[in-house]
């Protein structure tokens, strides 16, 4: 049964899968209003998944409700914001009500979890892509922003890198992590966004950034956005077992530095801040990583764990 697009709006997307009381008018009219809290800058950004582009065909529709939500979020996670709001453009090759069901399942749950009210969005024909904007909240002038590292700082990472690209190593057969797949697959395709992490390091960061990219380009936007450069000690990277298994097998280093999709945070604290720091993003729920230093000379170095230096040129990165 093909259902028109006021039955689809209102069977999945209308009740916005949470209240909150800065929303005066949700999904139904022409416009959404909105009360931004007294004191408070918005936050916003957008992210849009294109089917065969950053998706497979076919793929979980729940998994990708929730990949929707989850990049957003990080975003929001990166500049330490406390997210409120989510509109939804959805462009659908039909009107199929398991994969609706299953989309809007995956969205809610993670919406409901960050308290994320679906406020509004549009609805189209034609290849399947998903795009969500998402507002938050943040103290004004506090924003962890890319622009403020100083040489001397340290750099941290929240969790492990490389899972979500290991994942996709395996799924496209060139490579079999067979034991750990199910888990690289999760982190592929159920990112949990930094949230908490995020809005700890309020006031103790000097800079920060989520690593949807890989490590070396993201740390890399800091660096070029701060006017500095870093060092890393790949020796201290965060990896997890079938990562460091796929490292002792392969060597290939460019994985976990530039195959993205990680949705970890990566920030510069300065030294005074590194207890702080610690103690914060692990009453967060995470772990962190202390990984390399920033510095003034521009550009990024990789100390190997043996002594020598990677070549990151070769390593996938091709910024400076
Ligand atoms: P208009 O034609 O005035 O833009 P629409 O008919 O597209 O309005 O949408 C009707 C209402 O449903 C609006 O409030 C709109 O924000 C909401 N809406 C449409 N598509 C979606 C969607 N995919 N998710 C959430 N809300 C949606
Ligand atoms: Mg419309």
């Amino acid at each position: 049964m093909a259902l028109s697009e006021f039955d689809l709006i209102r069977r999945y997307f209308a009740d916005g899968f949470c209240g909150r009381n800065d929303v005066i008018l949700g999904i139904g009219d022409d416009c959404a209003l909105l009360q931004v809290p007294a004191g408070q800058e918005l936050a916003v950004t957008i992210d849009t998944l294109v089917e065969g582009v950053h998706f497979f065909p076919g793929a979980d529709p729940g998994s990708l409700g929730h990949k929707a939500m989850a990049v957003n979020l990080s975003d929001l996670a990166a500049m330490g914001a406390t997210p409120a709001w989510a509109t939804l453009a959805l462009t659908l090759p039909g009107s199929n009500p398991d994969w609706l069901q299953a989309f809007s399942r995956g969205i809610g749950d993670l919406s409901r979890r960050h308290q994320v009210q679906l406020i509004g969005g549009d609805t189209t024909r034609g290849g399947l892509t998903i795009t969500l904007q998402l507002h938050g909240f943040v103290e004004p002038g506090r924003a962890l922003r890319r622009d403020g590292a100083r040489a001397g700082d340290l750099i941290g990472v929240t969790g492990t890198l490389g899972d979500a690209g290991l994942a996709l190593l395996a799924l496209s057969g060139q490579y079999g992590v067979i034991d750990a797949l199910e888990w690289v697959r999760r982190r592929l395709e159920r990112p949990e966004p930094r949230v908490a992490a995020g809005r700890s390091l309020i006031g103790l960061a000097h800079a920060a950034i989520d690593i949807s990219d890989g490590l070396l380009a993201d740390l890399g936007h800091i660096c070029e956005r701060s006017g500095t450069g870093a060092t890393l000690q790949l020796a201290r990277l965060p990896l997890s077992p079938p990562v460091e298994r796929y490292l002792a097998e392969r060597g290939d280093w460019s994985m976990p530095l530039s195959a993205g999709d990680d949705y970890e945070l990566c920030f510069s604290v300065p030294p005074r801040a590194q207890r702080a720091v610690e103690g914060a993003i692990r009453a967060s729920g995470c772990a962190i990583s202390w990984i390399g230093t920033i510095e003034q000379a521009p550009g990024i170095r990789c100390l190997l764990p043996d002594g020598g230096t990677l070549d990151v040129a070769a390593a996938g990165y091709e910024h400076f």
